[in-house]
C-alpha cells in the first residue's frame, strides 16, 4: 500500500457534491514526483481541467507559457494581489505563485473538476475559500531519496537543492492538513493509489 494516511476513510468526510465541480489540490515537496503524477491524473480523466498557475519565476528549459505556467512580471502580480484577483497566492523560493480566482470560480460553477498543483501555503488559503477541496499530499519515501532525486534531475545548483530540502522538511511537517497522504515510492503504485482516490470523489 502506498497510501499512508487516508483521512477520508469514513463516509461522512466524503461529502455529496452534486451541483458543482470538485477541486483536487495536489501538494508535494519539489522532487517528490508531483508533476509526473499530475500528468497521469490529467491523462486518466480527460475532462479534468488543470489550473495553470501564474508565476514570476523564469521559465525552465522546455516550459511553455500558458501551459506549464503563465509567466508574468512582478509588478503585474502585485497589482493583481491588490485587485483581489488571486484565489490564493504565495511566495515560494523567492518567487510569487498564484491561482486565478476567476478561472476556479467560473469552472467550478460550470461543474468542472479542477486539478491544482500548489504548495502548503496556497492550500491553507484555498481551504478557507473552498472548504470542500480534496487535498492530497505526495510524500517522498525519505529526505535522503528526495535529495538524490533532486541531484539526479541535475537542474538545480547545490545551494538551490539545499534550499529545496529545507522547504521540503517544512512542507512534510504540514501533511496533517491534507485529507490524503500518498507515498511516491514506486511510481506506478502511487499513480494507482492517486487515481482510485480521485475516482471515489468523482463517483459521488
Ligand atoms: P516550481 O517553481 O518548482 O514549478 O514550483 C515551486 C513550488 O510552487 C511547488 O511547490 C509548487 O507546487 C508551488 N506552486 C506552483 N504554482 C503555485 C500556485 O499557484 N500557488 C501556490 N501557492 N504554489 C504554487
Amino acid at each position: 500500500m502506498n497510501e499512508q494516511g487516508d483521512r477520508s476513510a469514513s463516509s461522512n468526510s466524503i461529502e455529496m457534491n452534486n451541483c458543482k465541480g470538485h477541486l483536487f489540490i495536489l501538494s508535494a515537496p519539489s522532487g517528490a514526483g508531483k508533476t509526473t503524477l499530475a500528468k497521469a491524473i490529467l491523462n486518466r480523466f480527460a475532462d479534468m481541467l488543470y489550473s495553470v498557475s501564474y508565476t514570476t519565476r523564469e521559465p525552465r528549459n522546455g516550459e511553455q507559457d500558458g501551459l506549464d505556467y503563465h509567466f508574468v512580471q512582478r509588478d503585474l502580480f502585485k497589482k493583481y494581489i491588490k485587485e483581489g484577483k488571486w484565489a490564493e497566492w504565495a511566495e515560494v523560493h523567492g518567487n510569487y505563485y498564484g491561482t486565478s480566482a476567476e478561472f476556479i470560480d467560473k469552472n467550478l460553477a460550470a461543474g468542472r473538476d479542477i486539478l491544482l498543483d500548489i504548495d502548503v501555503q496556497g492550500t491553507i488559503q484555498l481551504l478557507e475559500r473552498y472548504p470542500d477541496s480534496i487535498t492530497i499530499f505526495i510524500m517522498p519515501p525519505s529526505l535522503d531519496i528526495l535529495r538524490r532525486r533532486l541531484e539526479l534531475r541535475g537542474t538545480d545548483s547545490k545551494a538551490v537543492i539545499a534550499r529545496r530540502l529545507v522547504n521540503a522538511k517544512k512542507e512534510m511537517a504540514r501533511q496533517d492538513l491534507y485529507r490524503h497522504v500518498i507515498i511516491n515510492d514506486q511510481l506506478s503504485e502511487a499513480i494507482k493509489e492517486l487515481i482510485s482516490t480521485i475516482e471515489k470523489y468523482r463517483a459521488l
